[in-house]
């Protein structure tokens, strides 16, 4: 994959409740922290598929990935 697909994922871990759905779904790129909560693993992705699955399974919507050369939203699309 091209660095031009590459996407970010963030987490708002303020509405993240920690039940490490993302991490099983997307393990290169999400962890659960110290304090319980999801972070991300590395800066940017090529997973793309495996985040886009976590951000749509979180309960939570505290997932968003977008493409990292033009800032579009990846995922969620609701
Ligand atoms: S799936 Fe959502 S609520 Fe669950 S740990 Fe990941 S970010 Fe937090």
């Amino acid at each position: 994959m091209s660095a031009e697909q590459e996407v970010v994922v963030s987490v708002d871990r303020a509405r993240c409740v920690g039940t490490g759905l993302c991490a099983a779904t997307a393990p290169a790129d999400l962890e659960l922290g110290p304090d319980g909560r999801a972070r991300p693993r590395r800066p940017r992705s090529d997973a793309v598929d495996e985040v886009t699955d976590a951000a749509e399974l979180c309960p939570m919507e505290a997932i968003a990935v977008h493409r990292a050369a033009t800032g579009e939203r990846v995922a969620p699309l609701w």
